[in-house]
């Protein structure tokens, strides 16, 4: 397939509509999944390059609005707002779904460096969603699955990135504009190279001579807007521990948040803008307090974008379980880009990735990321220095 690797979002879409097998979605060296075919399986019909959306344009088959309407919104449940990571809207969605017999699809840990799509049936399973993972997610035969269902006469809510839900249309084709069909689509800043966290997650091993279990991308221990990255840890005394760091702190979150490890097409996403892909949108309120302050506690409040008369009947259902107000999308943009447009490279993201194995992640931060102010710079020159000798230590007492 011809996709210049600059355009191909990963969103496997080729892949899941190859009638004959022969498109395989492969890490590259980089660590985003891109299509890999293989010429004894290919006909050459060309369907994968038909249906690819970064090669052709995708559209909302419910007629998505060029002025959505506009909520700030925070479930009323504090236990799945704190588990969420901006204001919990998707949990509601998602029960609504299972309520009326459906099914939801969006993202899980599927282990400790992997990511992907599956579908829930029950409420307890909701919790594998809960929760943004910055890393990308494999799509695996995810829309195909959504298409089996449909045909079932099963209600679906479809969850992902902006490229996910346009790649969900592009594979559905005709059936895109099923009644039963709900997709909602998160503001998304980019996804993280999957080797990336892998090596991050190596890195923290190493450190802590211990295995991580599981990683929280959004810990509110200490408020929204100062989120953590919590990992959860098996020690080699068989015991439990979490280690966190703020958003400030943590090496993976700070590459994340400066657009250092990013797919290269998140730089140019053709779906993550007005008028936005999905029927409903979801994102964090980051400037609520300057809007609308009685919506600010500092637990986490999303914005909604009703996209489509079809995600709005989906809302209104649910409005119960929530605490709202009604808001302007030129307001929450002001506070959040990232509704409206893709964000911008880092000008070192082509040496970060050249040097991704030579290196630890925090040196890779020190050499690609030179705006960083004098005093982090020093914080992070000592603490990288610490850390090497502690793992010298570390690795003579185990000899
Ligand atoms: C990669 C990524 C980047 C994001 N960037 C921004 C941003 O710049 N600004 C902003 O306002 N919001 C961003 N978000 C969205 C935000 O973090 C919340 O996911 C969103 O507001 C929904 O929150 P919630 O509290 O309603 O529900 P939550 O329970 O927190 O939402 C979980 C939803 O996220 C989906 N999801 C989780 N991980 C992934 C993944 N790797 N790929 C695809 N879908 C996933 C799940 O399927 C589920 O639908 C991003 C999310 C992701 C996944």
């Amino acid at each position: 397939m011809n996709i210049p690797v600059k355009n191909c979002s990963s969103c496997g879409a080729c892949a899941n509509v190859c009638a004959h097998g022969a498109i395989t979605m492969m890490l590259s060296k980089e660590g985003f999944y891109r299509p890999v075919v293989d010429p004894s399986k290919c006909v050459k019909c060309g369907l994968c390059e038909k249906k690819c959306p970064w090669e052709n344009d995708v559209f909302n088959p419910n007629g998505s609005s060029k002025a959505p309407k506009t909520v700030a919104a925070y479930v009323l449940n504090e236990d799945i707002r704190l588990q969420s990571s901006s204001g919990g809207v998707f949990t509601i969605l998602a029960e609504n779904v299972l309520d009326d017999g459906g099914v939801v699809v969006g993202v899980a840990q599927l282990s400790s460096t992997r990511f992907g799509h599956i579908v829930v049936d029950n409420k307890a399973d909701l919790a594998k969603l809960r929760g943004s993972k910055y890393v990308q997610a494999e799509s695996g035969t995810i829309y195909r699955d959504v298409r089996a269902l449909l045909k079932a006469g099963k209600r679906v809510l479809f969850s992902g990135t902006p490229c996910q839900v346009a790649a969900l249309y592009a594979v559905l084709g005709n059936q895109a504009n099923s009644a039963n069909l709900f997709t909602v689509d998160v503001v998304c800043h980019g996804v993280s190279s999957v080797k990336v966290f892998e090596n991050y997650i190596k890195e923290l091993e190493r450190e802590k001579s211990a295995m991580v279990l599981k990683t929280y991308f959004r810990d509110k221990s200490k408020g929204w807007r100062l989120f953590s990255m919590t990992s959860s840890l098996k020690m080699p005394a068989g015991n439990r521990e979490s280690f966190s760091q703020t958003l400030h702190e943590d090496t993976f979150m700070r590459l994340f948040l400066r657009n250092l490890c990013l797919n290269k097409s998140c730089v140019a996403c053709r779906y993550g803008k007005i008028p936005r892909i999905a029927d409903v949108t979801l994102g964090d309120y980051w400037n609520i307090a300057e809007i609308h302050p009685e919506m600010d506690d500092d637990k986490g409040t999303s914005v909604v974008l009703l996209n489509t008369a079809h995600g709005e009947f989906l809302f209104n259902s649910i409005s119960k379980g929530l605490v709202l107000c009604e808001s302007s999308l030129e307001k929450a943009v002001a506070g959040n880009p990232c509704i409206v447009r893709s964000i911008r490279p880092h000008r070192n993201r082509a040496m970060f990735f050249e040097n991704l194995n030579k290196y630890t992640l925090e040196e890779l931060i020190q050499k690609c990321d030179g705006n960083l102010p004098l005093h982090w710079r020093f914080y992070y020159m000592v603490r990288g220095c610490l850390g090497r000798v502690k793992l010298r230590i570390t690795n003579r007492l185990r000899k």
